[in-house]
């Protein structure tokens, strides 16, 4: 079955925004993805700086948008406090977030980090996500991943087909295993790829993977095609491309996000 819904890589840098000539061609804005049926919006996965885009490639909302967020650090909900939609009051926005969504952005959109109060928007509301929520046909289903302070990974099955969102994690734990049984027989495996091999042992517990991570899982569950995301603010665009040119000699359906990429679901 052929549908309309899609993602849109809105942003799919880590950590923190970088801009110049050097990052043009995978960006420099910061984790966001939206949730499309045609030109409408329907919601956002994470809300890094990404997110401010989403009027330039022609997405308006039609009616409540849905917002699930995989965890609270800055680069993946600094959007939000300049998301339209939040202020112009006429759209009801659902946060879907692990833990406590609501105390952990409003405690941090407001005074003295910010001008406006995110509290006082009048139809944001919240909702601590454990299980699948079901929206417009699709099915977030949230799975744990291991990060600082904790993390959530989503599975999205669509009407034709199915992704797994894995922006920050750090391979090599116990909860390995469940992740792979969480995404087991997704299309596509968005998968954090920040530090390269040789550095991710200077950055243990810092709670990234390396390409060589993400091609094992994508290899293990059997993908069709492997995204890799969440690249470190230092990673030139030509790095970038070289990554993707080793990952691609185990894995050969593996790209590197930019924004404007879409994926059918
Ligand atoms: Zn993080």
């Amino acid at each position: 079955m052929v549908s309309d819904f899609r993602l849109v890589v809105l942003g799919s840098r880590g950590s923190i925004p970088v801009s110049g000539s050097e990052f043009e061609i995978y960006g420099g804005n910061t984790t966001s993805f939206a949730v499309v049926d045609r030109d409408y919006l329907l919601g956002f996965v994470d809300v890094g700086t990404g997110l401010m885009a989403y009027p330039a490639y022609g997405l308006a909302p039609d009616g409540p948008i849905d917002v699930f967020l995989t965890h609270y650090h800055w680069d993946h909900i600094q959007g939000i406090s300049m998301l339209d939609l939040v202020w112009a009051g006429d759209t009801e926005i659902m946060i879907h977030g692990p833990g406590d969504p609501e105390t952990a952005l409003t405690s941090v959109i407001a005074h003295p980090w910010f001008p406006a109060v995110l509290a006082d928007a009048p139809l944001v509301r919240y909702e601590p996500i454990f299980e699948a929520v079901e929206v417009r046909g699709m099915t977030f289903t949230p799975f744990a991943v291991e990060h600082p302070q904790g993390a959530v990974g989503y599975r999205i099955d669509g009407p034709s087909s199915s992704v797994a969102i894995v922006t920050d994690h750090e391979a090599g734990s116990a909860r390995d295993g469940a992740i792979l049984e969480a995404i087991r027989g997704v299309d596509v495996l968005i998968h954090d790829a920040q530090y390269l091999p040789e550095e991710v042992e200077a950055h243990r517990g810092w709670g990234h993977s390396t390409w060589e991570d993400a091609v094992a899982v994508a290899a293990d569950v059997g993908i069709d095609r492997l995204i890799l995301t969440s690249m470190d603010p230092g990673r030139t665009d030509t790095a970038v491309g070289a990554l993707v040119h080793n990952a691609r000699k185990r894995f050969h359906a593996t790209e590197a996000a930019y924004p404007g990429l879409s994926i059918s679901l």
